[in-house]
């Protein structure tokens, strides 16, 4: 299966912004875009002007690193939020907010993202009773996602449920660290993405 690769602080520095892609470290000093602010590579010290085209780009790839999705998948999403009445943006964000990886992450039952992918495809989770083991599944309201009863005692849940389980969850989330269960309670919106996104230039980029 075809995934990133690169390592998650040179996407930032990429980018030029945190995209909180490692968990717990994002939060600290050790955050290497506070050590270094220039993008990776021989050139990144050059603070050269982005074009309109470049600055389109550059948001798509960044909300595509936000998520962890690569560019067909991306493309797919987009023609999907295409078709769907409302805003395209509006509608590409909530069909990223929607993926289990990213539910995972937001109820904090991961770290991360990238996580939270890892630990669904490991067949931590039941999505209403039922096994499910694909990240990029859209979760709808009124599902469950509920930790298997065998992963709850797993070192990795147990640390899980000791540092996440007093965060506050976005409110289109309802969670019980208890029974490691969450809810979607209602579709998330743009008002819901934790890092600020111009959508509108995704939607100009796709429609040249
Ligand atoms: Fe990005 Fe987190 Fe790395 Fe900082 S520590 S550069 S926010 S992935």
């Amino acid at each position: 299966m075809a995934k990133y690769t690169d390592a998650s602080c040179r996407l930032c520095r990429r980018e030029k912004e945190k995209l909180y892609l490692k968990g717990s470290r994002c939060y600290t000093e050790k955050c290497a875009l506070t050590k270094r602010q220039s993008a990776p590579g021989q050139h990144g010290k050059r603070n050269s002007k982005l074009s309109e085209y470049g600055t389109q780009l550059r948001e798509k790839q960044k909300v595509k690193r936000i998520y962890g999705v690569l560019e067909k998948q991306f493309k797919h999403y987009f023609e999907e939020a295409d078709r769907k009445q409302g805003r395209t943006g509006d509608n590409l964000l909530t069909i990223l907010e929607s993926r289990l990886d990213n539910v995972v992450y937001r109820l904090g039952f991961a770290n991360s993202r990238k996580e939270a992918r890892q630990l669904v495809r490991h067949n931590h989770f039941t999505v209403d009773g039922k096994k499910m083991n694909i990240p990029s599944y859209l979760v709808k309201p009124g599902q469950t996602i509920l930790v298997k009863d065998k992963s709850k005692k797993s070192q990795k849940f147990v640390e899980i449920v000791e540092n996440n389980s007093g965060k506050r969850v976005p409110d289109f989330l309802s969670v019980d660290f208890d029974e490691l269960k969450g809810s979607v309670l209602f579709m998330p919106t743009k008002e819901h993405v934790e890092i600020p996104v111009e959508e509108h230039l995704i939607v100009e980029l796709y429609s040249k």
